[in-house]
């Protein structure tokens, strides 16, 4: 296991898979599992196919404001509900896309236990 080397691509090659990390170096693997978010793992792949491109892209993502705040009364009421990273949206079809003025991107607060 190699820990803090960030991969720069991933290349198909016969039967496995070549990694390249930051520094250059080239390692074959026989299968490559990337745990990373998808639009990382998109910009990871020399050759994606169409699937992977379709799947992995689908995701937007956007900026949002975030507080972090010590009220509990901003959690929600279940307790099974109350995590540390808690947002709102204005709906099921809210986006948090940007781009889409008449949507409302989700709000978010960050609550922790002590100060
Ligand atoms: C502030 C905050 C609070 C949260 N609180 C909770 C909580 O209370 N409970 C809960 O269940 N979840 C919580 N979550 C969500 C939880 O952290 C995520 O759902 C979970 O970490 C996702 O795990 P993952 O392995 O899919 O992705 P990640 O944990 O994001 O792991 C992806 C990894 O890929 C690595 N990586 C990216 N690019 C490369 C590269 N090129 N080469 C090598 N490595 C790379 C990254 O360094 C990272 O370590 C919280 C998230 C945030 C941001």
């Amino acid at each position: 296991m190699r820990t803090s080397t960030p991969v720069r691509v991933l290349r198909r090659v016969g039967s496995g898979v070549e990694v390249a990390d930051q520094s250059g170096e080239l390692v074959r693997y026989d299968a490559a599992v990337v745990a990373t978010h998808p639009d990382q793992a998109l910009r990871l792949l020399a050759d994606p196919i169409a699937a992977e491109r379709e799947v992995l892209g689908a995701f937007e993502y956007s900026r949002n404001e975030t507080l972090l705040h010590t009220d509990s009364s901003l959690l929600p009421i279940a307790p099974r509900a109350q995590a540390s990273w808690n947002y709102r949206i204005g709906g099921c079809h809210a986006s948090a896309s940007a781009g889409r003025p008449e949507q409302q991107p989700p709000a978010t607060a960050s609550w922790s236990a002590t100060t």
